[in-house]
């Protein structure tokens, strides 16, 4: 009598892992921040106001010779991520984008003299976040958008810019 055929013993079963052919996209608003540092010198000095204006103003920081800072720059920009990517902005391209429209153009400068879109400002951490926003929101491609450039001057002082649409 012929044995019955032995039952196949399915000892790896083949991978039933479903086949995701599509993926959902989540919508909501998020904000996504990069921070890059440089290092540059500068100076407060009102030039249309005499030496003891200046210097009841701003006393050390107008020294005349100079002084430096290690600056912090975050950008926030904001968005709901791309459907197909997840992203709002690869930030890797963000950090790109913030080397080369202010930090390369500023480290290791002088504020006051070497950067020619500083030119006849003073360079207060108020003054340069309005500067870096408009050197920077050009370049920030949809959907996202910017919304904040907050400059670290030291570890305790900063200040943030929500762009001229929001003054
Ligand atoms: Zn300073």
């Amino acid at each position: 009598m012929p044995r019955p055929a032995a039952k196949l013993k399915s000892a790896a079963k083949p991978s039933r892992a479903p086949q995701i052919a599509t993926v959902r996209p989540l919508t909501g608003t998020v904000f996504i921040t990069r921070q890059v540092h440089f290092n540059s010198a500068h100076r407060l000095h009102n030039p249309m106001k005499n030496q003891r204006w200046n210097e009841e103003k701003y006393s050390l920081c107008t020294n005349p010779h100079w002084h430096g800072h290690n600056y912090v720059l975050e950008v926030t920009v904001r968005g709901t991520p791309d459907p197909e990517t997840g992203y709002i902005l690869d930030l890797g391209e963000l950090k790109r984008i913030l080397h080369r429209t202010v930090a390369d153009r500023c480290d290791h400068r002088n504020l006051n003299e070497e950067v020619p879109f500083l030119r006849g400002i003073i360079p207060s951490t108020e003054n340069l976040v309005i500067a870096f926003w408009h050197q920077i929101a050009p370049h920030i491609p949809p959907p996202g958008a910017l919304h904040c450039v907050r400059l670290f001057e030291t570890p305790r002082n900063f200040a943030e810019f929500f762009g001229p649409e929001r003054t």
